[in-house]
């Protein structure tokens, strides 16, 4: 067993470099990165593909699918932004190495906000940073009201939590107070924005900390520039 830990030891360093080496390219091009994780089902395409129609017109998008089904990537064409499919080769998680060989398929210095949706899995993908941004968490009502305490590494590396199909609260024993007791437990103040890719409902709260990050990124790379 314990021989096994360097190895371990290893992976992750080479990850976290490859992660460094994506987030310097994304900021020298200002370019603003999501990383999408959830179960499998929890709404990751659906919530990008609400986002994409909703900013279109106002942010240049781009997206990079590893989730497992073509016919996500499919999904995302039809909103007419480029878009990039990682093969993944059956593993259950993206690496920062995946990402950094996905990054000369996208058009970096036309782009002001990438969105990538991880495999859907809500356990090691919170071990490989990516070197994207901000990581976006997205659990649904139907999952249950227990994810934070069977994940609590996914729900303590958030930076923002979207709880999805709140248009099914009426129907499910889903807690909405105890859902975030267990949240808060592990990330005190995270952004939570509970919302409905079928009604709508919640997503002005969630694209309006979009704009803003995407601003602050944009701001940034104006300072290099001027520097
Ligand atoms: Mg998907
Ligand atoms: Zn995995």
């Amino acid at each position: 067993m314990s021989k096994t830990i360097p190895v371990v030891k290893d992976i992750m360093d080479a990850n976290a470099q490859l992660a460094a080496q994506v987030r310097a390219k994304l900021d020298e091009a200002g370019v603003l990165a999501l990383n999408l994780m959830a179960s499998p089902g929890a709404g990751k395409t659906s919530v990008i593909i609400r986002t994409i129609e909703a900013l279109k017109d106002e942010i240049r998008l781009a997206a990079i699918d590893g989730d497992v089904a073509a016919i996500d990537v499919e999904r995302i064409a039809e909103t007419g932004i480029p878009v990039t499919q990682i093969n993944t080769g059956g593993s259950c998680h993206l690496d920062a190495n995946m990402l950094w060989s996905a990054l000369p398929s996208v058009d970096l210095e036309s782009t002001e906000l990438l969105l990538v949706e991880n495999v859907g899995n809500l356990i090691c993908p919170a071990s490989f940073p990516l070197g994207t941004h901000y990581s976006v968490v997205i659990a649904s009502v139907p999952e249950g009201d227990d994810k934070p305490y069977k994940y609590p590494t996914m729900f303590k590396g958030a930076d923002v939590l979207l709880l999805n199909k709140v248009d099914m609260l009426a129907y499910e024993p889903f807690d909405v107070e105890y859902f975030r007791r267990g949240v808060e437990a592990l990330n005190p103040g995270v952004a939570f924005f509970p919302i409905s890719c079928r009604t709508g409902e919640g997503f002005d709260a969630w694209l309006d900390w979009v704009r803003a990050a995407v601003g602050r990124a944009v701001r940034d790379d104006d300072r290099r520039g001027r520097g």
